[in-house]
């Protein structure tokens, strides 16, 4: 399990990106929305996508999504 956060600023392209808590490109807490602690980075787009329309992943991130 890990924890995940969204950013409530969408991007220029209209997507919101789903961090992990532990990401060092995280925004400022009052942008980002805790989405919960989840087994997978697919389960949180999961749950962010109940939250928005366009959900992303953080690039920074990317790295990471295979071990999660
Ligand atoms: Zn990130």
């Amino acid at each position: 399990m890990a924890e995940f956060y969204i950013e409530t600023n969408e991007k220029d392209t209209g997507t919101h990106l789903i961090h992990f808590a532990s990401c060092g490109a995280l925004p400022a807490k009052q942008e980002i929305r805790y989405l919960g602690s989840i087994a997978s980075f697919a389960s949180a787009k999961t749950e962010g996508e109940k939250i928005y329309r366009h959900v992303g992943a953080c690039t920074a991130c990317a790295s990471q999504y295979a071990a999660a």
